[in-house]
């Protein structure tokens, strides 16, 4: 499959052998000399264009989501996206796949919905200004791997600086009503705090 490389302009801090040592006050090592985001666009996976469309929105919030079903390493996740996208449009007459963004379980984000539509729900927030991200599988049983975290981290961060979101309205499904999404162990690091204390280490300045 072909990826994109979307690179980001993240600040470069170079701490090396031939850096002059000299005392100064402690700095914030930034580990990456670069750091970039994968990812998977619409035209790789085989996304169907829309054929309907509703109003536009601005995103003043980024809120993270699980797909809520069990999904095996085996799973054909390309499969799963088209099956998603043609679910969305015969069973529930959405315009499109109810997110923005996707994960998968090795870490590769996926584009789906054109982030200029609000996405759909299940449940009932106004999901108008959210950007949604979707971490596939079901973290009410499956466990989110490091690369799962830190490409998630990656993302939201990337959406928050391009949409100046600001970091306390980066918040998940269940801060806003009455659901298990997006599971236990991917909520526990919104509860303690560690998803959005990386997203802030990744956003620019
Ligand atoms: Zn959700």
């Amino acid at each position: 499959m072909k990826l994109r490389l979307i690179f980001i302009g993240f600040s470069v801090l170079l701490i090396g052998s031939c850096t002059p040592s000299v005392s100064t006050s402690p700095q914030i090592i930034v580990p990456q000399l670069e750091t970039k985001m994968e990812m998977v666009t619409r035209a790789d996976w085989g996304w169907v264009p829309l054929t309907d469309t509703i109003p536009t929105h601005e995103i003043k919030y980024i809120t993270i989501h699980h797909g809520g079903e069990d999904f095996p390493e085996d799973k054909d996740v390309i499969k799963y996206l088209i099956g998603l996208q043609s679910w969305s449009r015969s069973d529930k007459n959405w315009i499109d796949n109810p997110y923005h963004y996707m994960i998968d379980l090795q870490g590769n984000i996926y584009e789906a919905r054109p982030i200029k539509y609000p996405g759909d729900t299940n449940t009932d927030y106004d999901v108008r200004g959210h950007a949604l991200i979707c971490v596939m599988g079901n973290y009410e049983n499956q466990i989110l791997s490091k690369i799962q975290f830190e490409q998630l981290a990656l993302l939201t961060a990337t959406l928050a600086d391009k949409y100046g979101v600001a970091n306390d309205l980066i918040k998940s499904h269940k801060d806003y009503t009455e659901t298990l999404c997006p599971g236990k162990d991917l909520y526990r690091y919104l509860e303690d705090g560690s998803l959005i204390k990386r997203v802030v280490e990744l956003r620019k300045p």
